[in-house]
């Protein structure tokens, strides 16, 4: 019999801990949430540990189908992670690590890997505590490992699946021990059907009785809808919900994501929370946050726009088109439009339609042309050919990981004269390998080697002097006029540059701006006689945030930009 086991004893922790859990539909904000209550009490001088929690068995992001997943961000120590992770960087203007990120993967497989240690001592391990207890231990390593004062548990999925239950019930057990540090935030949708035209608060009375069913009574509750709530849809809410209506937090659609922590802020959220937990502000600065706020009012009402076309290949949800694949890239976009006092209008383009209509029709008359990372053959030759046409037009191009495989191919084959240049990811037996994979990881794939085994991560590079790269960088302040011009940008690939064709591709007229310290693997290329034409084997996006753009982003922006005053 196994029920005799019962929740450890709470051990005193100056940690307070939030939960933010969603409900009625998939996409409600709760990440948004989390990132923006995190830089709010950042703002009042408290340290935060956001966690983002994911019901699926798999050990991290990195195997799931970009489609069914949506972007795979890359922290710093290379974990490849969910989306939230990159919006929490973005809104706390930090790095994260894997300790921001859990899954049931990663719970079953410690424990299961404890068991068989004998570190149970005998223990009936069970789905009903121990997975809780684990989910409890990341909690608290995640608050350990930035000496947090609140940790921000985002409950990924919505409230009422079986999936993400054990997560609620690490708050409930969590709550039970001691209840004074936990508080629980509900984000549910209200719907507006076009047919009624009223706002309807049904859907969300339900998710919130299904969260009180499993044990939990939320103390916030934030209604997200097109419009903010008006008292008639709070009392109700109040009153079936048993939520203070003056917990219930109106969450509108906004022009931008980065006024949800002010709506917040406006609304006393931080400030209830403060209370809740018996705590003051330390101080109360949003100054910056602010200003860009204000920035951005400005230029979303001048004329002052940039029309920039993203080419990737990931865009196709059954009939609908879904740009969350590229999340970072479209966030840096705009971070660097808003330094450059413009407004980016971006258009989602499918490198598929370019192969089937053309890149000239597709992508006549845009300002700015990226491409992004992606993986496999499909789609690729239109990547090409959007990249032939980006060089050709002397059109500002931003090539990203794929993007500036894809543009080493394109020079190789339209400059070069290497007319069957490939990557050996496309083309196995291509004449002319100039992208090929790196050889400790051919090894890995012949083992079936997948999981976390790409080159991930944070890692050295040194800049060309005399190059736009270095230009771009320079103008935001990341390196210096002299010495080494290192920097550190995240990676995640399994394929490079090939050194064989370094000497006949820069004769060609290629720019190499950048390699690792030891020289070995190219990082960078750019091309002369043309205002912005630059590929990064790593990806610049996950390193963008509002408060400080990312220099190619802005260097790109900068070029489109001019294009258009030309
Ligand atoms: N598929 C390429 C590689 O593995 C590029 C990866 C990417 O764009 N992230 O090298």
């Amino acid at each position: 019999m196994s029920y005799h086991i019962k929740p450890r004893k709470a051990k005193k922790l100056h940690t307070k801990f939030i939960f933010v859990s969603g409900g009625v539909i998939s996409s409600v904000g709760k990440g948004i949430t989390a990132a923006s209550i995190a830089m709010l009490l950042e703002s009042r001088g408290y340290r935060v540990a956001p966690v983002k929690c994911d019901a699926y068995l798999n050990i991290d992001a990195g195997t799931i189908r970009p489609q069914e997943h949506g972007e795979v961000f890359v922290t710093k120590d290379g974990v490849e992670t969910d989306q939230d992770v990159g919006n929490y960087e973005r809104f706390m203007n930090t790095e994260l690590s894997s300790a921001n990120y859990v899954t049931n993967g990663q719970i079953y497989q410690e424990i299961i890997r404890k068991e068989r240690n004998f570190e149970y001592e005998g223990e009936d391990v069970e789905v009903a505590l121990h997975v809780p207890e684990e989910i409890i231990r990341r909690c608290e390593l995640a608050a350990k490992e930035r000496n947090a004062d609140f940790v921000i548990v985002e409950v990924g999925g919505t409230v009422g699946e079986y999936q993400n239950i054990l997560f609620i019930e690490a708050n409930r057990i969590m709550k039970y021990r001691d209840g004074r540090d936990v508080v629980h935030i509900h984000v549910g949708y209200l719907p507006t059907p076009p047919a009624i035209g009223e706002m309807k608060s049904k859907p969300v009375q339900n998710s919130v009785r299904q969260l009180i069913a499993s044990g939990i009574q939320p103390d916030f509750l934030i209604g997200r809808a097109e419009k903010p709530l008006d008292d008639r849809r709070k009392e109700t809410l109040a009153w079936t919900c048993n939520i203070p209506v003056e917990n219930i937090i109106s969450g509108p659609n906004v022009d931008t994501i980065y006024r949800v922590p002010l709506s917040y802020d406006q609304q006393k959220l931080t400030d209830k929370l403060l209370e809740k937990f018996g705590l003051k502000s330390k101080k109360n600065d949003l100054t910056k946050w602010k200003n860009l706020l204000g920035k951005i009012t400005r230029i979303n009402s001048s004329k002052k726009e940039v029309n920039i076309a993203v080419v990737g290949k990931y865009y196709e949800t059954g009939a609908y088109k879904l740009a969350d694949v590229y999340i970072s890239v479209v966030e840096s976009i705009k971070h660097a439009s808003w330094h450059n006092g413009v407004k980016a209008n971006l258009h989602w383009i499918s490198s598929i339609d370019v192969e089937r209509q053309g890149a000239k029709k597709v992508l006549s008359g845009f300002d700015g042309i990226v491409v992004p990372g992606g993986f496999g053959s499909r789609g690729t030759e239109g990547m090409i050919e959007t990249i032939q046409f980006a060089r050709e037009n002397k059109v500002p191009y931003l090539g990203l990981c794929y993007g500036m495989q894809m543009a080493t191919i394109e020079f190789a084959r339209h400059v070069a004269g290497l007319q069957k240049a490939n990557t050996t990811e496309v083309d196995a037996k291509t004449p002319n390998p100039v992208i090929h994979i790196m050889p400790d990881q051919e090894k890995k794939l012949l083992n079936r080697e997948y999981g976390a085994t790409m080159r991930l991560g944070g890692w050295d590079c040194v800049i060309v002097r005399g190059t736009k790269t270095e230009k771009a960088y320079l103008g935001m302040g990341l390196i210096k006029k002299t010495g080494k011009a290192k920097i550190s940008e995240r990676h995640r690939h399994r394929y490079e540059f090939n050194n064989e064709y370094r000497e006949v591709l820069e004769k060609s007229g290629l720019v190499i701006a950048g390699t690792t310290p030891d020289g070995r693997l190219v990082e960078i290329i750019e091309l002369k006689d043309h205002p912005f034409f630059v590929g990064s084997q790593f990806h610049p996006e996950f390193q963008s945030h509002p408060l400080s753009p990312h220099p190619l982003f802005n260097g790109f922006v900068q070029a489109a930009a001019k294009a258009l005053k030309a």
